[in-house]
């Protein structure tokens, strides 16, 4: 069984407890207007170009099978439309103009480059987090990874945004820590902004409350989307209504994905190019503080 992805990261300290290796998965049943990793949506490689480095050296025609790099007097056209991702062109190029994003790997592979780290995890009380995209996307490859990361005796961390096809409550004896992702808790507004309800998602997280699971709630903060009274209110309410809550995220908007949407071909739907400084939301930030018993975090 083979996953895609599109990194593998290693010496992370955001994404769980302790230093953390982060298996990156591609492919997401999400369409977060805001999305910070564009690249993580498909299931499938891309490639990303980035007209500023181009030198025009034409390598890119040279070698693309069907013909998708033109290159007139002044320009380089990619035209994408019969792209197959092959990565040849990206391989040739020699101002990496042109990058190829997603490969597929075994779970073994992956375990072989985690384990090299297991000293850092050991002393920090780290391990290997799962994120994506969404994970669970790819569910088997998911849960045979989780299930030979414990028999490794590794700590295991999911990032979800709780959006699945199989059954949680399946996953959660190989998982020690779930970053859960909370974007929108009105389901009109979770369909307008993610394309998809979010019934299933307060669902699944109460199924692991139940279940004893450890919870973090990662929840970005999105000008104009959510950031605003009305969610942060249905936000403690969330939290005070989950028993093994341990922590609350804040995710301030950032703008990067714009720019790697662009670089794919894409346009993000929401595109506002300035960061959220996080003084912009401390009112909202100090209130639901002050109303959760958990700490919460800025990241
Ligand atoms: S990835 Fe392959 S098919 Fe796509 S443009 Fe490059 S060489 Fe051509
Ligand atoms: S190989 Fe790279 S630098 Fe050369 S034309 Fe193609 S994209 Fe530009």
């Amino acid at each position: 069984m083979v996953g895609t992805l599109f990194n593998i990261q290693r010496f992370s300290t955001s994404d769980g407890t302790g230093i953390r290796t982060v298996v990156f998965l591609k492919g997401c049943p999400l369409n977060c207007a805001w999305c910070h990793n564009p690249e993580s949506k498909q299931n499938k490689p891309e490639i990303f170009y980035n007209a500023g480095n181009c030198i025009g050296c034409g390598e890119c025609a040279v070698v693309c099978p069907h013909g998708q790099h033109v290159i007139e007097t002044t320009t380089h056209r990619y035209l994408r439309e019969h792209c197959t991702a092959c990565g040849l062109c990206a391989n040739a190029c020699p101002s990496r103009a042109l990058e190829k994003c997603g490969k597929t790997y075994s779970v073994d592979e992956i375990l072989q480059e985690v384990v090299k780290d297991r000293p850092f995890y050991e002393q920090s009380g780290g391990g290997v987090t799962l994120s994506g995209g969404e994970p669970l996307f790819q569910w088997d490859f998911c849960l045979d990874l989780l299930k030979k990361s414990k028999e490794e005796g590794l700590h295991t961390a999911v990032e979800t945004c709780g959006y699945t096809k199989g059954d949680i409550a399946e996953l959660h004896p190989f998982v020690d820590m779930w970053l859960y992702d909370i974007k929108l808790l009105n389901e009109q507004d979770h369909k307008r902004y993610t394309g998809v309800s979010n019934e299933q998602i307060l669902h699944n997280l109460h199924r692991l409350d139940v279940l004893g699971a450890n919870i973090t709630l990662r929840c970005p903060v999105i000008p104009d989307v959510n950031a605003t009274k009305g969610h942060f209110t249905a936000l403690k309410n969330l939290a005070n209504s989950l028993q093994n809550l341990k922590e609350i995220h804040l995710e301030p908007y950032h703008p990067l994905g714009v720019d790697k949407a662009a670089r794919l071909g894409k346009t993000q739907a929401y595109d506002r190019a300035e960061f959220l400084n996080k003084n912009e939301f401390e009112d909202l930030a100090r209130e639901l503080q002050d109303a959760v018993s958990v700490p919460l975090v800025i990241l």
